[in-house]
């Protein structure tokens, strides 16, 4: 696996970004990718901290989901808040894990966040229902950092 710039294509972005959209109209929850090089601390606290870095904590349900990757370290993390976690069983993300780790495995990046994001709201769907007046309370871009 390759440097960030390298992790993903601007037309792989694209993609991913178009995946997010439909996600967020499966639920209210609001879905986000980061990618950065590597984490100098375990990939489950900086998955935290980039959680707050990007003030996905200020959601109104609470229900952000960040997913989290270290390109180089060739970790990822998925993180939900606390909406999220209060409501749904301690296994949730089992699914959506195994979705992008399959493709992860392969070297299939871009198809890994996509089918990722695309399993995340479905799950969330149930608890987490889209709402007409819904607003995009997270930008659906990929930041890096
Ligand atoms: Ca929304
Ligand atoms: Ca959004």
């Amino acid at each position: 696996m390759g440097k960030v710039e390298e992790f993903l294509s601007k037309e792989e972005e694209q993609e991913i970004i178009s995946a997010i959209v439909t996600a967020e109209k499966n639920t209210s929850g609001e879905i986000r990718v980061h990618l950065e090089a590597s984490a100098d601390k375990d990939h489950s606290e900086r998955a935290l901290e980039v959680f707050h870095l990007l003030e996905m904590n200020a959601t109104k349900d609470a229900n952000g989901v960040l997913i989290y990757v270290a390109v180089n370290d060739k970790k990822f993390v998925i993180y939900g808040d606390k909406g999220i976690n209060d409501v749904v069983p301690k296994d949730f993300w089992d699914n959506t894990k195994d979705v992008i780790q399959s493709h992860f495995k392969k070297g299939n990046f871009k198809q890994g966040l996509i089918d990722g994001i695309l399993s995340s709201g479905q799950e969330l769907k149930h608890h987490f229902p889209y709402q007409q007046d819904d607003v995009d309370e997270l930008s659906n871009e990929i930041s890096k950092g």
